[in-house]
């Protein structure tokens, strides 16, 4: 049985304070976070050590940064490193959510680097994928998610890819409303994960937890998260609304 993720993305959004009430509000609301399951809070870089105290040591209970850079240290003005948050007690990042990738030119070569210095550090990758809505109109959806995943992944070992958690968020439905239909998310993350299996064997593939990203909401989260290949969610909007947060954990199987 694969980890089955919550997973909130709160970008740039939110004082301290407001971060701080929102993650005590979530947490006391979903007390406990079952084994098999985690909860991740991809939260601004400046509160990524308030939120690391508030989550304390509960169980399956992850804070994370929202970007690192490719470097452990040195001159690179305005940039966060692995070092820097493991030194806050966080051990997650998101890499290469599609903002990153469309608003500061983010390559897959260039995320394969950040890839493997989070890996190199014990850092949890969380690599977002997808394509643009133009891409999905010509039909060559899986040919471009391939590419992703090829460009920025397929030179880790196995022992590695195990280590990363993927989500495909297709960009047309992040923050649009438009929510892929869950048929729609199932074929291209099951293809996903025949790719991964392509390259790695099916018993690799099969321990790699993929979420969705685009719009997940408490009304339908049961049921994309009820699929076979998609193992939780990526939020965005729904995260900054604790009882739609708490509504998506309690949907996770
Ligand atoms: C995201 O930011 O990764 C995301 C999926 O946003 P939203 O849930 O708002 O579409």
């Amino acid at each position: 049985m694969r980890t089955q993720i919550a997973a909130a993305n709160w970008k740039m959004n939110l004082t301290l304070q407001q971060g701080q009430d929102l993650l005590s509000n979530i947490l006391s609301k979903s007390t406990s976070v079952r084994e098999g399951h985690a909860v991740i809070f991809a939260v601004p870089a400046p509160y990524l050590q308030a939120a690391k105290e508030i989550v304390g040591d509960r169980q399956n209970v992850y804070i994370s940064a929202q970007n690192i850079y490719s470097k452990v240290s040195g001159a690179y003005t305005g940039e966060l490193s692995v070092e820097m948050i493991k030194s806050v007690g966080v051990y997650h990042s998101l890499i290469g959510h599609s903002e990153r990738r469309d608003y500061f030119g983010e390559s897959n070569q260039f995320l394969a680097e950040k890839v493997d210095i989070a890996l190199a550090n014990d850092v949890t990758p969380i690599f977002c994928l997808g394509e643009s809505l133009e891409i999905r109109e010509s039909g060559k959806q899986n040919e471009f998610v391939a590419t992703q995943l090829e460009e920025s992944l397929f030179h880790l070992s196995a022992d590695q890819i195990t280590k990363v958690i993927i989500a495909y968020e297709p960009i047309w439905a992040i923050g649009t409303g438009k929510t892929a239909s869950s048929e729609q998310a199932e074929e291209i993350q099951k293809f996903l994960r025949e790719h991964l299996a392509s390259k790695y064997g099916q018993a690799i593939s099969d321990q790699i937890s993929i979420l969705y990203g685009g719009s997940v909401k408490p009304g339908n989260a049961k049921e994309l998260f009820s699929q076979p290949d998609i193992d939780g969610g990526l939020v965005g909007g729904a995260s900054l609304v604790a009882d739609d947060f708490v509504a998506i954990i309690d949907a996770l199987n």
